[in-house]
């Protein structure tokens, strides 16, 4: 048995599933994890997110509800949301979204109409799909414009931004991406929405963990909106919230149900106000210090073996490696790093020459290795093992891909995991 918690009972229902899922855990536990949107979660969210909280229908909020039998969940939800406002320091939370993308399109349901303007990020600049891209629903449905970043630095572009919603005059704005390696400024969003009278939604799914503990600065008095999924820096179940101040409360609260969505899923509730519950001790603090510190030593390192960063570096916990200049695609590399145990995802460069599907760059993130317990004199090891691995790829190697993934399964045997036991 590995998985933990254990799951002998659905071993014994069903072992096609439960070893499935067994083989998962050891591979979660054999990688060096650097997907910037994942990490691990604590045991307690483990346990709370598989509890019989999954078998309760609970439509409506908290002692409002179209369902008898809320007695248990209603103080579940009250403290998840109590808990968020603590943490965040809002004036208002709701966690019931089912995940980051339908908390987006309950912002646009709350504050727009089909057909109205919003302005966001370019998926290929960083941006999320939900923020006006082309192939999304909130592409089809508005009239979606958007801003990017500056050829030469590769950071977004302040005064694009504003000259786009002084000459677009959007209802909605976004500030924050997927692939966004640098500090966002939301006090200069939030002047730029306030004189043309949008409604800034600052989209913190990456950095809500960062925001949590200190390590990012907070956009609360500076984005009426702000929505993040819970499963990222943040640590938590897949979930999301959207949080706001006391005037767009109703408003939020209106288009999440009865606008968008029928029951909540109670036992994410939970695991959302256990992991928020995490996120409000000091050593979350630390910990979302030294996912930073992480990235910073991680950037570092591959910037000595000579590999491109977009915008030079990191202010966050998150990388975007452009890989032009050693002469591989970001699918290439992305598989030959899989095979070497370390796993990312190829991404898109700003201006990017190539097809999204096979672009010039790789994502990397740093909030698993560090819940891991990995700390900044590890990271020229990663570099190093990130670095022989391209190396490998462009002669097929896949002997030293084999070695490198054996080294990393070595080093990681020292750092437990919850949710693996040997
Ligand atoms: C991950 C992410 C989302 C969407 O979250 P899902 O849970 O995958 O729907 C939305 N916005 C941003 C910026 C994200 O990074």
């Amino acid at each position: 048995m590995t998985h933990q918690p254990a799951i002998p009972t659905l071993t014994a229902a069903d072992p096609q599933i439960a070893e499935l899922i067994e083989a998962e855990a050891t591979r979660q536990h054999d990688k060096v994890r650097l997907i910037a949107s994942e990490n691990y979660v604590s045991q307690a969210v483990l346990e709370a997110t598989g509890s019989v909280l999954t078998n309760k229908y609970s439509e409506g909020y908290s002692g409002k509800r179209y369902y008898e039998g809320q007695q248990l969940v209603d103080p579940i939800e009250d403290l998840a949301v109590e808990r968020a406002k603590s943490v965040f320091g809002v004036e208002h939370a709701n966690v019931q979204p089912y995940s980051g993308s339908p908390a987006n399109l309950a912002a646009y349901l709350a504050f727009a109409e089909p057909g109205d303007t919003v302005l966001g990020m370019a998926l290929p600049a960083g941006g999320h799909l939900t923020h006006g891209w082309s192939v999304s629903a909130t592409g089809k449905w508005f009239n979606a414009v958007r801003y990017g970043v500056r050829k030469e630095d590769g950071r977004l572009d302040l005064d694009e931004v504003r000259d786009l919603a002084r000459q677009h005059r959007p209802k909605l704005i976004f500030a924050g991406g997927t692939a966004i390696p640098r500090t966002i400024d939301f006090a200069a969003f939030a002047e730029i929405a306030r004189e043309v009278d949008a409604v800034l939604v600052a989209d913190i799914a990456h950095i809500a963990g960062l925001v949590a503990g200190g390590a990012h600065p907070s956009p609360v008095g500076h984005a009426q909106v702000i929505t993040t999924t819970t499963h990222k820096t943040l640590r938590g179940p897949r979930g999301a919230m959207i949080m706001s101040d006391a005037d767009h409360a109703k408003a939020v609260d209106k288009a999440v149900f009865p606008g968008l969505q029928g029951g909540p899923h109670n036992h994410t509730t939970a695991a959302i106000a256990v992991a928020l519950g995490e996120a409000s001790k000091p050593d979350f603090r630390e910990y979302a210090h030294g996912i930073v510190a992480n990235a910073k030593a991680l950037a570092e390192a591959l910037l000595e073996r000579g590999f491109d960063l977009v915008s030079g570096g990191t202010d966050n916990h998150l990388l975007l490696v452009d890989l032009t200049s050693k002469h591989i695609g970001g699918k290439p590399a992305a598989k030959a790093l899989d095979a070497a145990g370390i796993e990312l995802n190829y991404n898109t460069v700003p201006f990017d020459p190539r097809k999204p599907f096979d672009p010039s760059g790789i994502r990397i993130g740093t909030a698993a290795v560090t819940t891991r317990g990995l700390k900044p004199q590890h990271q020229p090891k990663i570099a190093e093992w990130i670095d022989r691995a391209i190396s490998a790829a462009a002669t097929d190697d896949a002997k030293a891909l084999h070695t490198i993934a054996g080294e990393v399964k070595e080093l990681l045997a020292a750092y437990p995991v919850p949710g693996y036991r040997d």
